[in-house]
């Protein structure tokens, strides 16, 4: 029976009581990326297993250990997103955006799906908003980006995060780098793990972002990208580093970072914070200027981020940051019997045409156990029909909060009635917030 009644480990449901707060952090992150004319993008959650191998990379712990993989009915093997840039650039290619006006900026909220061990902050489906723009080879662009970041954690109320970047050059300057990380790594490879004793040859810069504690220890004392890196990439990484303090945002240069995922060249950042325990990364991001041309398309200069939405709550969490109130029901129509039930249904009808939220019984309660619930609900206002008000045409519209009552004629009189009075309630929500500004400038 657990089958039927638990959902897979790794994975999670988020409740009515929950959903408003990742209707907010999406639609704040969305809202911001839109201010910097990032338009949303949407792409099916499994794709050609080939696109991630290619695009995440073969020598990754994504690619290697966390995939979901299967055949489908046809025998074609197909993957559920570990991420969402590969996607995004597929569609890009597969659309001809390289086409349109440059830079194409694109935004997404998603879900992924990683094989993992579960832990706090490390789930199996989670969910990431991210952006990718491409066709912007200058540092402007890096700073933008983080600069977008950095806003939507503003946005939200989140404080503390440090912002953390580094530079891993470009395919040429990495190749001495690579030479430099064979050698250190190669006098001690006995001691690496299995994973990591094969990306020596192939991908050794892989052993840097690798997991287990012998080989982060023996990482410790790895030759740093940033001593590699040509004077194109070191002139590209100083720009962008101007650009952030320019703007007022704070970073720190860790030369350690080097991104899990294969495609980065030149900038890589992640935004950190302490609020999460051991996984501490709640935004990863940085620039793939070759992933486009990889993938067979024109050479485009790209970047983007992406922010893990469940790590990003456990911080507002943490930081008892503040999400905006869920809008309880204006009016609760109580019928009793059935002509007024009809006359509540069509009453009830008439205010949701205007946008109010109403209510009415659909269970057949008796009027004790309706008010009940119109309480549960914290409806704003009731209004209860009887045989009464249907002969009489009025009803009596009751303010939950004040006990006030208000006479009102069915069925226009209802809808003008609650049209006044919200409208009394915002002008005195703004009264009152303009009481509380501060003019001085
Ligand atoms: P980590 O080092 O924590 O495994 P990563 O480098 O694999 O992270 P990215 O591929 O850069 O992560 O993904 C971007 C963001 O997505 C991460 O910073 C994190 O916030 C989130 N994320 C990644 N994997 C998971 C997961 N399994 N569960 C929840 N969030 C995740
Ligand atoms: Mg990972």
């Amino acid at each position: 029976m657990a089958l039927l009644t638990q959902a897979i480990r790794g994975t999670g449901d988020v409740l009515p009581n929950d959903s408003h707060r990742w209707q907010f952090v999406e639609n704040t992150m969305l809202e911001t990326a839109r201010l910097f004319g990032f338009r949303e993008i949407r792409t099916p959650v499994f794709e050609h297993t080939e696109l991630f191998v290619r695009s995440v990379g073969d020598t990754t712990d994504v690619v290697q250990k966390e995939m979901y993989t299967f055949d489908d009915n046809g025998g074609r093997s197909i993957t559920l997103r570990p991420e969402g840039t590969a996607g995004a650039v597929r569609a890009f290619l597969e659309h001809g955006l390289h086409n349109e006006a440059l830079p194409q900026k694109v935004s997404y909220v998603t879900s992924c799906y990683r094989y993992e061990k579960p832990q706090a902050g490390r789930l199996r489906e989670f969910h990431q908003f991210g952006v990718e723009c491409f066709g912007a080879a200058e540092p402007q662009a890096d700073a933008e980006i983080i600069s977008l970041a950095a806003a939507a954690f503003e946005a939200l109320g989140i404080k503390n995060l440090s912002l953390e970047i580094n530079s891993i050059g470009c395919p040429e300057c990495r190749a001495k780098f690579y030479d430099a990380l064979r050698e250190y790594f190669g006098s001690n490879q006995g001691e690496l793990c299995e994973t990591c004793k094969g990306r020596l040859e192939r991908n050794p810069m892989r052993i840097l972002d690798c997991k287990s504690p012998v080989c982060k220890k023996i990482a410790e004392g790895a030759p740093t990208v940033l001593d590699y890196i040509c004077d194109d990439c070191r002139d590209h990484f100083e720009k962008t580093k101007s650009y952030l303090t320019a703007m007022g945002i704070e970073y720190t240069v860790n030369p350690t970072i080097v991104r899990g995922l294969d495609y980065y060249t030149r900038t890589v950042f992640e935004f950190v914070s302490g609020d999460l325990g051991a996984q501490s990364t709640v935004c990863g991001g940085g620039r793939y200027d070759g992933l486009v041309e990889q993938m067979g398309g024109p050479k485009t200069p790209a970047l983007g981020f992406a922010v893990g939405l469940e790590r990003l709550l456990m911080i507002m969490d943490a930081q008892k940051c503040e999400f905006p109130e869920t809008k309880p029901c204006d009016v609760y129509i109580a019928p009793m019997g059935e002509k007024a039930a009809t006359m509540a249904s069509k009453l009830a009808k008439m205010l949701r045409a205007e946008g109010f939220f109403a209510e009415t019984d659909i269970v057949g309660r008796g009027l004790k156990a309706q008010m009940k619930y119109a309480n549960k609900i914290g409806a704003k206002y009731t209004v209860v029909l009887g045989d009464d008000e249907i002969a009489a045409g009025k009803a009596n519209l009751k303010c939950m909060e004040t006990g006030e009552q208000t006479e009102v004629s069915l069925p226009d009189g209802l809808i003008s009635a609650v049209y006044d009075l919200s409208i009394n309630a915002s002008l005195g929500q703004l009264t009152d917030a303009l009481d509380n500004f501060d003019f001085k400038l």
